[in-house]
């Protein structure tokens, strides 16, 4: 039996999950859940799973949650240090890193540290601080749960890491890629939610539309996987049926593939390096009858530049691009920017920001504080 806590269990990839943990109660027990705000659904998480430990970001929602679970043995923590606090619990096996945005990562640093093994989906702390997460992590303790990062960790186990020439990372597209680039300012956050192939939470969605994601994605892979910018290649392939693949130096391109569907990665990402059976609908290739490719437009979607430019330099840059990228998203769904701008914005903040090549992580703070306050001025 493993024991899990799963942060930020009230989003997709939370709600994912615990419906793999559902699944296989033989092989895993929930100690520990946690979200910012969505109290009501977390409390229902609390009555069916019984973890020991629940952890309410949001200080003035705690009093509800803690009355509705009056007399219980439940220990509920709340403020800005519950995340650490949580993974920090002895009993603790396995953290899945769900929540979304820069909060991951100290909870992150603090499961690796503790020599827990990290089920990550979060992958801004990889594009945050990937060098720091990355020197303390031991081999395979990181297990990634992001779709793209699950393919390509599964495709390597079919070779050695020297023997590697590249990886090629799938992207959907998202809902603009067949769109007219000259439209693209003026799309409303309702269509840019409207993805064509995943169900996720809002952030990853608006960045899956300006193809953010995809360049978050490039340095989440530089990190996991020790590759330079020269070595990860992304390629738009609309179906999201070949989540990755890996390219090795004798020409043979090993992919996985599968129907979209976020529970197969968690539960890989749980099981490893086993598998169990999951309740999934079956590839029928007959039936979707083409799987289709194309380059990625950069002109279009200039937010992949940024990832490119985050993995050569390095350093602060990952930290700004996403303190700047969390912001700018905010602002396009409040109508405060157009969709277009996000880049824009994005861009203007890593260029103006003060360089630090190897962070501790209070540079890496620093960097994204500063990120945000610069976005605050821009928006001024
Ligand atoms: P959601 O928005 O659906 O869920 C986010 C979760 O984090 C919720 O439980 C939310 O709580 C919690 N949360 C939000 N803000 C804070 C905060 N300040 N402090 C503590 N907890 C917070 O996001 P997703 O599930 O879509 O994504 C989660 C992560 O996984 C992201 O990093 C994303 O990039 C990554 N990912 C997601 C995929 C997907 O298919 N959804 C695929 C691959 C990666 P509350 O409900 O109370 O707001
Ligand atoms: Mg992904």
């Amino acid at each position: 039996m493993k024991n899990i806590v799963v942060l930020g269990s009230t989003g997709s990839i939370g709600k994912n999950t615990l419906e793999v943990a559902r699944n296989l109660k033989d092989k895993f027990q929930i100690v520990g859940l946690s979200s910012n705000s969505r109290w009501e659904l977390l409390a229902e998480q609390v009555e069916e799973f019984k973890p020991r430990y629940v952890a309410l970001t949001d200080c003035g929602l705690v009093e509800k949650l803690k009355r509705r679970f009056q007399g219980n043995q439940l220990k509920i923590l709340t403020g800005n240090n519950c995340l650490q606090e949580i993974v920090l619990k002895p009993e603790v096996d396995i953290v899945v890193s769900a929540v979304v945005g820069a909060v991951g990562l100290p909870a992150a640093i603090a499961t690796i540290e503790q020599g827990k093994t990290l089920a990550l989906a979060n992958k801004e702390s990889l594009v945050m601080a990937g060098h720091l997460v990355m020197s303390l992590a031991k081999k395979n303790q990181i297990l990634p749960v992001d779709s793209e990062h699950s393919a390509i960790f599964q495709s390597l186990h079919s070779g050695k890491p020297r023997e590697i020439k590249r990886v090629i990372i799938t992207a959907s597209g998202g809902p603009f890629c067949d769109y007219p680039a000259d439209k693209l300012p003026e799309v409303k956050p309702a269509q840019a939610l409207k993805h064509p192939t995943w169900q996720m939470g809002q952030k990853i969605t608006i960045d899956s539309a300006t193809l953010m994601n995809k360049a978050l994605e490039i340095i989440e892979a530089k990190w996991l996987f020790g590759l330079t910018a020269e070595q990860i290649d992304v390629v738009i392939h609309p179906q999201s049926i070949i989540h990755s693949m890996v390219e090795f130096c004798d020409g043979s391109v090993i992919a996985q593939m599968g129907l979209p569907d976020m529970k197969v990665p968690i539960q890989y990402a749980l099981t490893y390096p086993e598998r169990s059976p999951l309740g999934v609908r079956w590839l029928d290739l007959p039936g979707i009858g083409s799987l289709t490719f194309k380059k990625p437009d950069v002109d279009k979607f200039p937010a992949l530049r940024l990832g490119y430019q985050a993995v050569r330099e390095g350093g602060t840059t990952g930290a700004t691009l996403n303190a700047a990228n969390e912001m700018a998203v905010q602002a396009f769904l409040n109508g405060q920017i157009r969709f277009t701008e996000i880049a824009v914005y994005v861009e203007k903040v890593i260029n103006h920001h003060h360089f630090i090549k190897n962070p501790c992580l209070e540079e890496v703070l620093a960097a994204d504080a500063w990120a945000r306050q610069e976005m605050k001025k821009c928006l001024m």
